[in-house]
């Protein structure tokens, strides 16, 4: 047979494969999500996330070096208060959870880019991502005028990212303004910006232990709309994000390629409780390889157009990368 060109003269040899592959992981790649929960005493497994934890304070500086000494260079972190009220104050205080775990990760390894995850939901008493108005909705002005106070405290305890993620309209020029006029103009916002009302998520309200009865239908993303999430992005590259982030990953690679194409900002992906448990059962059935599996999916966010991954895998992927070389 006459053919111009045979695709497979350059998947012949390991070598020329390796030569002509388009991407790669890297543990410059991986953000490690870590919870810190107030007033226990031990490490309380998350029961549908094998592997996960959430962590006493006195533990956290010990998780933070374990991950500096493995070569993981970003953690992003989450609080489970137990100083709940209906605004979510303790996120604003100098004394609160969220400041704690700052300096406790800061303090323990100076040069690791600590990221906070800044919302409300985990220290508010009803659960919802901001102030509830009397109609049930939550008020979104409101709730960014809280916000400036948070990242505010966060900056002072020497956060080196600020990541809200309450999808607030207006919550990165608000942000940008309050870190602006204080003297941390420095300091970058990796913005939630495309993040979908997702039934993923079922696993995280487990481990930061949610009693939350509701739906963020009203603030969060409809996972029907693509448009709609490429318009949240370019909204929060006008307002002055950094970063930008889609969330869940898997089931939304269709959104991180659109919104590669239409901006040159970095784009981050949040690989979700949901997608880790799915792959941590299966793997527990054995119906899957978990090695191969999870680094063909991470590789798909490269591929997508990702640049920067937050996994619960990313310990796993350091082992794997390792045992690889
Ligand atoms: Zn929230």
């Amino acid at each position: 047979m006459d053919l111009p060109l045979r695709m497979r003269r350059l998947r012949r040899s390991a070598g020329l494969r390796a030569m002509v592959r388009e991407n790669h992981i890297s543990v410059d790649d991986l953000i490690l999500p870590l919870f810190v929960e107030e007033g226990i005493d031990s490490p309380i497994p998350v029961a549908s996330m094998p592997g996960v934890y959430r962590y006493p304070e006195s533990e956290l500086a010990a998780q933070v070096n374990h991950a500096w000494q493995r070569g993981i260079r970003a953690i992003i972190l989450f609080g489970v208060s137990h100083h709940k009220d209906d605004v979510g104050s303790d996120t604003w205080s100098d004394q609160g959870l969220m400041v704690r775990m700052i300096r406790i990760a800061k303090q323990t390894a100076p040069n690791m880019l600590v990221i906070s995850d800044n919302c409300f939901c985990e220290y508010t008493d009803h659960g919802h991502c901001g102030v509830v108005c009397d109609d049930g909705h939550v008020d979104n002005d409101a709730t960014l005028d809280n916000l400036q106070l948070q990242v505010l405290a966060a900056a002072r305890a020497g956060v080196d990212m600020i990541a809200p993620s309450g999808m607030m309209d207006g919550m990165i020029a608000a942000i940008r303004e309050a870190l602006d006029s204080q003297g941390f103009s420095h300091i970058p916002v990796m913005s939630y910006s495309s993040k979908f009302a997702s039934a993923f998520y079922g696993p995280f309200r487990d481990a930061v232990d949610s009693n939350f009865k509701g739906d963020r239908n009203a603030y969060q993303m409809d996972p029907a709309n693509g448009r709609e999430a490429l318009a949240e992005s370019m909204q929060d590259v006008y307002e002055g994000a950094d970063i930008l982030m889609v969330k869940p990953a898997l089931a939304y690679l269709d959104v991180v390629t659109n919104i590669r194409a239409n901006t040159d900002r970095p784009l981050a992906v949040y690989h979700v409780s949901g997608e880790y448990a799915m792959v941590k059962a299966a793997a527990a059935a054995g119906v899957i390889d978990e090695r191969a599996v999870v680094m063909e999916t991470i590789l798909s966010f490269k591929r997508a157009g990702a640049d920067l991954i937050i996994t619960y895998y990313a310990h796993d992927i350091v082992d794997w990368l390792e045992e690889g070389a």
